[in-house]
């Protein structure tokens, strides 16, 4: 049977902790479907960068030679979209400690949604552990580098964001 995973999250935008997490976890599942899951919440609040088809498009770009890369939306459940493509597992990326606790409640919640399907985490990878989007995403706005830690095409796109947006965002 193909094993499959799902690794939800915001991905606003996809960094390399990211981009690593996918890789490794490509040792251990046949295909991985990164799923940019909304939070129609917090879309409101304009706390987000990229439209989450922007945030697709760049997913795509990265993985565009990586065939057991697939990359999908979700605005609902993520157990629902889980059943809906019969996937084995969910994958989620743990920083430090403190993403520990609330890692910890979801995959409760989760499990008890739908207990055929595991929450799989794997530790961040070598000097990974700072890396989130929303750091990077205060770097950049204060005109740091960022390019060390997302591909091109995405620094590409957040310094293009920043000059169209700036005072937005
Ligand atoms: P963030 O906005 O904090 O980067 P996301 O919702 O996009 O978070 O993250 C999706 C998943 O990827 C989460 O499980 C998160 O813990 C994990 N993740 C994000 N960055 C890293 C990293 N640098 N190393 C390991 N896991 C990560």
């Amino acid at each position: 049977m193909k094993k499959v995973a799902i690794y939800p999250g915001s991905f606003d935008p996809i960094t390399n902790g990211h981009i690593d997490i996918i890789e490794r976890s490509l040792r251990i599942f046949d295909e991985v479907i990164v799923v940019v899951a909304i939070n129609l919440r917090k879309m409101n609040q304009k706390n987000w960068w990229f439209h989450p088809t922007e945030r697709l498009d760049l997913i795509r770009d990265v993985f565009k030679d990586e065939k057991r890369v697939k990359v999908d939306i979700c605005d609902g459940l993520i157990m629902d979209y889980a059943k809906k493509k019969n996937v084995q597992a969910v994958l989620r990326g743990l920083r430090a400690a403190g993403d520990f606790e609330t890692e910890f409640m979801m995959a409760a919640i989760n499990r008890e949604l739908n207990e055929e399907v595991e929450t799989v985490f794997m530790t961040t990878g070598k000097n990974l552990f700072f890396v989130s989007s929303t750091v990077l995403k205060e770097v950049a706005a204060f005109g740091g580098s960022i390019s060390s830690y997302v591909p091109k095409q995405v620094s590409r796109a957040v310094q293009k964001k920043l000059k169209t947006e700036g005072e937005q965002i």
